[in-house]
């Protein structure tokens, strides 16, 4: 990628897409995700984005055909502002119930200020309905599994669910965030004390899920940048059927954490 491309896929307004079956792109931005599940009664929206990224997520949502008000259920990777912003604002215009897990439910109901990671406040949400590991999310004959990947933040969240299409069954992936949180500690952190032991057990998880279709709060992650060009170049084969990309980030991220881990712990 350019330095002019890395600018446009960060700022520039993404045009909306079907990535598979019923599940489309509908981030403001290819940075920031926002998925739209649709069923035949309501949709599912998996993060809104920034406050401001809000309108352009509904732009893209009505320019594929499909209507705000049909947006029953709002989910979520993880209660950082860039992902979960958007929510008073989305949960205003829709009405839909904001589902979120319990870690993550208390930190956007402060607007972050109850985070373990100290950045700037953002406008807080309510929780509706708090989900638990493993639970499923059911939705006209849709069903989401939440399984809780904890680390990035106390309570990110990786969903997944299978599609079928032309015959076929896929594995989706949508993963919440394994990134170590740049400038705050991993060891010996009175505000999350067991990060160290959450970041390696959700690692184990992530590596146990079956993945044919890898897909990601943030889209550099895996990639969306190559993966939209061969789509609007139009082959034959889906070019998000990606299960090495999603053991690639899996292996670099954990890498990347062992190493802070091997630092903070060094001579010791
Ligand atoms: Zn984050
Ligand atoms: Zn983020």
């Amino acid at each position: 990628m350019t330095a002019e491309e890395d600018q446009e896929y960060r700022t520039a307004r993404a045009k909306p897409f079907r990535i598979i079956g019923n599940i489309y792109f509908v981030g403001a931005t290819l940075h920031n995700s926002s998925y739209l599940i649709t069923t035949p009664q309501g949709h599912i929206l998996l993060d809104t984005g920034h406050e401001y990224s809000v309108q352009g997520v509904r732009e893209n949502i009505e320019s594929l055909g499909f209507q705000l008000r049909d947006v029953e259920i709002m989910l979520s990777s993880h209660a950082h502002h860039d992902h979960i912003g958007g929510h008073p604002l989305m949960k205003e215009l829709t009405g839909a119930s904001i589902l979120v897990t319990e870690a993550d439910a208390d930190v956007m109901s402060t607007g972050g200020k109850s985070d373990f990671r100290e950045r700037a406040p953002w406008k807080p949400a309510k929780a509706d309905r708090i989900i638990g590991d493993g639970e499923r999310i059911q939705l006209g004959g849709v069903t989401l599994v939440a399984h809780l990947t904890p680390g990035h933040t106390k309570g990110c969240t990786t969903w997944t669910t299978v599609v079928n299409e032309g015959g076929q069954t896929y594995d989706i992936v949508f993963v919440g965030g394994m990134g170590i949180n740049s400038g705050v500690p991993l060891v010996g952190n009175s505000k999350y004390p067991n990060m160290v032991e959450d970041f390696a057990r959700s690692f184990a998880k992530l590596k146990s899920l079956p993945c044919d279709i890898f897909l990601a709060a943030h889209g550099y992650w895996f990639n969306i940048w190559e993966k939209v060009k061969r789509l609007e170049q139009g082959g034959r084969i889906n070019p998000f059927i990606d299960p090495q990309g999603y053991r690639d980030y899996i292996e670099e991220k954990e890498l990347t954490y062992l190493e802070q881990l091997k630092l903070e712990r060094g001579g010791s």
